[in-house]
């Protein structure tokens, strides 16, 4: 009998190459129970795959590394990180494995990354595993940031393994595996800064420059203006997840990437009711990572980036660090411009209004107005039909409100309504739905996942019968989410 020789596909490594001291060679572990959960078809078309070919066993072998096609040299990435605000000297792939680069459809180069894949040198006593039910929540978490257009990795398979992982009790397990521009991150940077080894920051940042930003390439200061790019890229990254709702939940430096993707979901959520203080993790009992603070430790993040490029920018540490300083501080302008632009499109503005944006959300703050349900039921109001009035338990606030709102808007009430339509979604990962979803597929029944994973692919476009996933949680709901599961 012949084996299927697998799905072809073309592996490069040019992290490992480039990057020999930050790459540690190390295989997958066995998954003789492998069982196919969820693939992601749109994205392996993306990557040039055959959706038929990722699910024959040769195929699911690719998705957990111990079928992995000749020549791939599977590595464990080294990084270091602020967790919280500590630092971790050494922290690095414990269970997850960078399988190879691919280039897609379009030309751009992407991570093939498994997450679960057994212990390597940095588990630092840790398993190596991920349970079914965390990974899942990573593909539905990351289906649903793309589809708000939000930059992000994105999963493109979960695959049971068979196995039990010991957490609070035990769980199935599972290997994730996902894609991403790359997985550098501020933790990168760090650990390669820290061996004080100047050449090897160097051969890292041209790395991601020539991944990221090339353009820095051609400037004068090539890795200051690197530097600008990368708190660019951030700045607009968080500011998206504000207009949204969403809460990373674990902004560690290590989880902050230089591409400026979102990456690492663990104990991220969206808000329900508007608080800035929200904060879902069950290990942040400093509220450090609260919804409000992102922003603030986005730029505390990339002030531990500047850090480790000091004595690329500049021979004289001085110049060094006044110029880094410039270009650290400019993330509140940069931010703030993304955040109004966004917020005006939401609102159907023409212009920037930061004084009508501050009273909106000083009123949704303070009567915990729910923050998806507001910002959609506005084109409704426009319409004359049912707006977010009623979420409000004595509207005349919303009214004094919404008056000036109104006198501020472009005439074609229309065409803002249908405009408001494509940036204020109807349907977002609510976390009751979430859970419901994740425990069933915990116990076998994958139906409701693959539901919500449809409904939040296409998040914009409201669809009848879908009505309880724009429900906000009943009243007494409170959600927790539990990080390093
Ligand atoms: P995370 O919270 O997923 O961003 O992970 C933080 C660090 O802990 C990374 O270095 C991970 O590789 C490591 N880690 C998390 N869970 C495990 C595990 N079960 N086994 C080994 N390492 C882990
Ligand atoms: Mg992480």
């Amino acid at each position: 009998m012949s084996v299927s020789a697998g799905p072809r596909l073309h592996l490069d490594h040019t992290f490992a190459r480039e990057l020999p001291g930050l790459a540690v060679p190390w295989t997958a572990a066995p998954a003789p129970g492998a069982e196919l959960l969820v693939l992601n078809t749109d994205l392996a078309a993306e990557l040039g795959l055959e959706p038929e070919e990722l699910r024959e066993p040769a195929g699911v072998a690719l998705l957990v590394g111990t079928g992995l096609p000749d020549g791939a040299h599977p590595v464990a990435q080294a990084y270091a990180g602020h967790q919280f605000g500590m630092y971790q000297p050494r922290l690095g792939d414990g269970r997850a494995l960078l399988v190879g680069e691919l280039v897609d459809r379009d030309g751009r180069r992407r991570d093939l990354h498994l997450k679960g894949s057994g212990a390597t040198p940095f588990a630092r006593g840790g398993d190596g595993k991920a349970a079914v039910g965390p990974m899942l929540r990573e593909y539905l978490m990351g289906e649903a940031m793309h589809a708000l257009g939000i930059p992000t990795s994105r999963a493109l398979a979960v695959v049971a393994t068979g196995e039990e992982v010991v957490r609070e009790r035990l769980l199935p397990g599972a290997v994730l595996a996902r894609v991403a521009a790359s997985h550098l991150r501020v933790g990168t940077f760090q650990y390669a800064a820290a061996t004080r080894d100047v050449e090897l920051v160097r051969a890292l940042a041209d790395h991601a420059i020539r991944r990221h930003h090339p353009e820095a390439a051609e400037a004068p200061e090539v890795y200051l203006e690197f530097y600008r790019r990368v708190v660019d890229a951030q700045a607009a990254l968080v500011a998206r997840w504000m207009l949204v709702g969403f809460v990373h939940g674990v902004m560690n430096t290590d989880n902050t990437t230089i591409s400026g993707e979102t990456i690492d979901y663990g104990p991220c959520a969206f808000l329900d009711a508007y608080d800035p203080a929200t904060v879902f993790s069950s290990i942040d009992h400093g509220s450090r990572y609260a919804y409000a603070n992102q922003p603030g430790i986005a730029q505390w993040n990339l002030a531990r980036l500047g850090d480790t490029l000091l004595p690329l920018i500049d021979e004289d540490q001085d110049a060094a660090i006044e110029a880094a300083t410039e270009v650290v501080a400019s993330f509140v302008e940069r931010y703030e411009g993304y955040y109004a632009r966004g917020m005006a499109a939401k609102l159907g503005l023409a212009e920037p209004d930061d004084h009508l944006v501050r009273d909106l959300m000083g009123l949704l703050a303070g009567r915990r107005v729910d923050f998806t349900r507001f910002f959609r039921g506005l084109s409704a109001h426009l319409r004359g039909t049912d707006g977010p009035r009623s979420l409000f338990a004595e509207p005349t606030a919303f009214d004094a409100w919404a008056a000036r709102w109104e006198a501020a808007l472009p005439p074609d009430r229309a065409a803002v309504a249908e405009a408001m339509d494509r940036v204020n979604p109807v349907y977002i990962p609510r976390n009751h739905v979430v859970e419901e979803a994740l425990a069933a597929a915990t116990e076998g029944d994958m139906g409701p996942f693959h539901r919500l994973v449809e409904v939040v692919s296409d998040p914009y476009r409201e669809r009848p019968g879908l009505e309880r996933f724009a429900e906000p949680a009943p009243a007494e709901y409170r959600h927790v989410t539990y990080c390093g599961t």
